[in-house]
């Protein structure tokens, strides 16, 4: 493994964290009381840079990059002071709405769909989650019955990400219910497609910058050639040889955590208690050294992720779920710790730590909870 970044990686982790710094950190305490995603002038722009495309291959209108580049450019906007709900909206639009089409879609579905995405016209929704099926995420109950060139779907779809904004969802249903997870189809499904609707955008604690809502599917047709990949394939292969992109989805986080974790500094160096910056204090720097530490541990697991999958290293679920549990339990720590070197301060909202304690939740629920990823290691390294 060489981590050693290459210039062309350095300079593009900048060009984000600039773009970032100006026009994303300024909107973000804004946008979270609101519960708004990123205004639309905004998101051009970043279409226009080419980040709305980061994996997208060069021949679809994206920027070409693979894993690990692409895990850098969203760790570079999270050091920039980005809301995590921007992020996160951002991520599972460009990164997962994108990675199971260039990997399963057909020649015609590529055409149709990733040039759009990467140029900012299409956000993206990737729904598996229904209110019966969360963790357990092979139970799920939508429909999918074959009508000569359509699928009929019935179904609802729970605590989608983007689904109050999505112009394309890839939604997971049941074609075969007799085969278990076997029987799981993935389909394209465009929001102007007859019978879909929309639940209202959900309020929430954390990651309020991200809209989240359920998802109606009303004998929603869906042409026969929206499958991706073949039928029966759509939880065993499409969803689970996306299961390493999902986990490395979070490394916007590491920004989050950098970026935390500058502010405590530059707050630890000025706050004066008892005649000194509270930096001098032995309490205050073990905090400031262990948010580094979990930080540069986090980051290692997470570019290892991004290599693995650059070198076909994958399914790698142990080193996948190691990430995100590791990420996690740091991340938890860094919210927790930039609070409580901000004293009171940390508590009030014009302060950008205030919002990371709410948000890191989304860390341990979404994209597979904290237990399932220690069960998902468990069973692999018992297994083995
Ligand atoms: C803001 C937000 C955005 C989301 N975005 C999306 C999205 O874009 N697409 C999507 O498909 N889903 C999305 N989700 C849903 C998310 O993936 C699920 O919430 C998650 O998988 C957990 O499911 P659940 O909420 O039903 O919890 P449950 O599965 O009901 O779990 C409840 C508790 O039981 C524990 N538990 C469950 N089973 C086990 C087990 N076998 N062993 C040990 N503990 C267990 C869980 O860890 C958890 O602590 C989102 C959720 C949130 C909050």
């Amino acid at each position: 493994m060489d981590f050693a970044l290459s210039l062309d990686q350095k300079g593009l982790g900048k060009d984000i964290q600039e773009f970032s710094r100006r026009f994303l950190a300024p909107i973000a305490a804004e946008c979270d009381e609101k519960q708004e995603f990123i205004p639309t002038e905004i998101w051009n722009q970043m279409a226009c840079l080419g980040y709305c495309g980061l994996p997208i291959p060069l021949e679809y209108g994206g920027a070409g990059l693979g894993a690990l580049d692409t895990l850098i450019c969203l760790e570079a906007a999270g050091k920039g002071g980005a809301a995590a709900g921007h992020l996160l909206s951002w991520a599972v639009s460009t990164v997962l709405g994108s990675i199971p089409i260039i990997k399963f879609g057909t020649p015609e579905q590529k055409e149709l769909y990733l040039p759009r995405i990467a140029n900012g016209e299409l956000i993206c929704a990737f729904c598996l989650t229904e209110p019966d099926a969360g963790s357990d995420a092979g139970s799920i109950r939508t429909r999918a019955e074959r009508s000569g060139d359509y699928y009929v779907l019935n179904g609802t779809k729970a605590f989608i990400t983007n689904g109050p904004i999505a112009d394309l969802c890839l939604i997971f249903a049941v074609t075969d219910p007799d085969r278990g997870s076997e029987g799981i189809s993935a389909f394209l499904v465009e929001s102007s497609f007859p019978g879909f609707s929309r639940g209202k955008q959900l309020d929430k604690m954390g990651i309020r910058c991200s809209p989240t809502g359920d998802l109606i599917l009303r004998d929603c047709l869906v042409p026969a050639a929206n499958r991706l990949g073949p039928e029966g394939q759509g939880f065993k292969t499409v969803a689970h040889h996306t299961l390493e992109w999902e986990r490395a989805n979070f490394s916007f986080f590491l920004g989050v955590m950098e970026y935390n974790l500058q502010t405590c500094i530059k707050y630890a160096r000025e706050r004066i208690q008892f005649k000194r910056p509270i930096a001098r204090f032995q309490a205050i720097r073990h905090m400031l050294a262990e948010m580094r530490v979990e930080l540069d541990a986090a980051r290692l697991m997470f570019y290892r992720i991004g290599w693995m999958i650059d070198q076909g290293l994958v399914p790698a679920p142990v080193q996948a779920s190691s990430a995100k549990y590791f990420l996690t339990r740091a991340l938890k720590k860094n919210a927790d710790y930039a609070v409580q070197i901000h004293g009171a301060n940390g508590m009030m909202k014009e302060y950008p730590v205030e919002r990371t304690l709410r948000d890191y939740k989304i860390a341990e629920i979404g994209g597979g909870t904290t237990q399932i990823q220690l069960d998902i290691i468990a069973g692999n390294i018992i297994k083995s």
